[in-house]
């Protein structure tokens, strides 16, 4: 049980439910090394399905499914145009410079969607002065930009742009679910146009672990040496994979009741005094919203509700706040929240 009945902190605060244990004590396992792990085998089959690849790529995590596609695609002094504050960017331990010696072209912006135009204005130009523009990336929905759908039109854009130019393209996918279950475009349509792409299962999808990778047989025929080189190649992984066979099942389109709890904990947000939230922001399971206005100090403010067993975690900025719903946010969580916010400025 989570000590916190109300924690918004992340998504990934999620326990296996009785149901998923369930299937993972039940699931067929075998080396999944020989290719000999059905459920392994299954859930691969099953990403391939939905992104519309050839094939896909159990993985531990969804940072090693960016590392291993930044390595295969590209080579040392490559550069990797992404997002200012794209999950690389942050939190992967400088991974691209460590494991891919390749550097990062950022694009700034509001939203997390960039435009082919800045597409167009951040690749080099062919000099040896400069990096090689190898790749573009994009992350959809945007975490850090507080959940935001990247339209398929913009996707669209970016990627035309990047193949006139010659670039290869990756979908940092971790909440690509999200993004399909608020948008109605299917997760093969968002994924067409991108060389890889990959969703996390321990997110909104309620796993204890795992991501997948997906793209064509020769991508994953790559990805399978990475994922013996970086060490994440593991024996009878059904176990856990099972999981993510019955969060695919099961766990999809539920990812709408935690859109409908962030729009409600927004507007509930939003009428207290001192706190500002972008309602027209808050299109999936993330709420972003700014303190500045209550002259409490985040920790405080972090501390006094975390007393009330309700958390919240900080942004980069030192008055933003970020709640983040999922499947065990229960159905009076949102007012639990919104009344243990409210007391403090009583
Ligand atoms: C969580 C996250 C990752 C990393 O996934 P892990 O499974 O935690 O390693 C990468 N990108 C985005 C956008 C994320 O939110």
């Amino acid at each position: 049980m989570n000590p916190f009945p109300c924690d918004f902190s992340s998504d990934t605060q999620t326990r296996p439910s009785q149901a998923m244990r369930e299937a993972m004590a039940r699931a067929e396992v075998g080396d999944e090394q020989k290719r000999e792990d059905p459920t392994v085998n299954r859930l691969q089959e099953m990403v391939a399905d939905l992104t519309g690849k050839q094939a896909a790529l159990f993985l531990p995590t969804g940072t090693m499914c960016n590392l291993i596609a930044h390595a295969i695609h590209c080579r040392p002094g490559d550069e990797i145009i992404a997002e200012a504050s794209t999950h690389p960017v942050h939190f992967e331990g400088g991974g691209p410079a460590v494991h891919s010696r390749a550097s990062l072209r950022l694009i700034d912006t509001a939203t997390g969607i960039f435009t082919a135009a800045q597409v167009e204005a951040a690749i080099r130009p062919d000099d040896p002065h400069f990096p090689k523009t190898r790749l573009v990336c994009v992350e959809n929905t945007h975490n850090l930009k507080g959940g935001r759908v990247w339209p398929l039109d913009a996707v669209r854009d970016v990627a035309a742009c990047a193949r006139k130019h010659g670039l290869l393209l990756h979908l940092d996918g971790a909440r690509l679910l999200n993004a399909v279950v608020a948008s109605g475009v299917a997760a093969s349509a968002y994924c067409e146009p991108f060389d890889s792409c990959w969703i996390d299962l321990s997110k909104g999808l309620g796993c204890p672990v795992g991501a997948v990778l997906a793209g064509n047989r020769e991508f994953i025929a790559q990805a399978w040496r990475y994922k013996h080189l970086f060490g994440g190649a593991m024996r009878q992984a059904g176990i856990i994979a099972a999981a993510g066979v019955y969060a695919l099942e099961h766990n999809v389109e539920r990812l709408a009741e935690d859109h409908a709890k962030a729009k409600a904990l927004a507007h509930g947000l939003a009428e207290i005094k001192g706190i500002a939230v972008d309602l027209d922001a808050v299109e999936t399971n993330i709420v972003v919203f700014d303190i500045a206005g209550t002259c409490v100090p985040r920790a405080e403010f972090l501390q006094r509700l975390a007393k009330q067993g309700v958390r919240f975690s900080g942004l980069m900025k030192p008055t933003q706040l970020r709640a983040v719903t999922h499947l065990d946010i229960q159905p009076d969580g949102v007012d639990r929240a919104l009344a243990a916010v409210r007391a403090l400025f009583e």
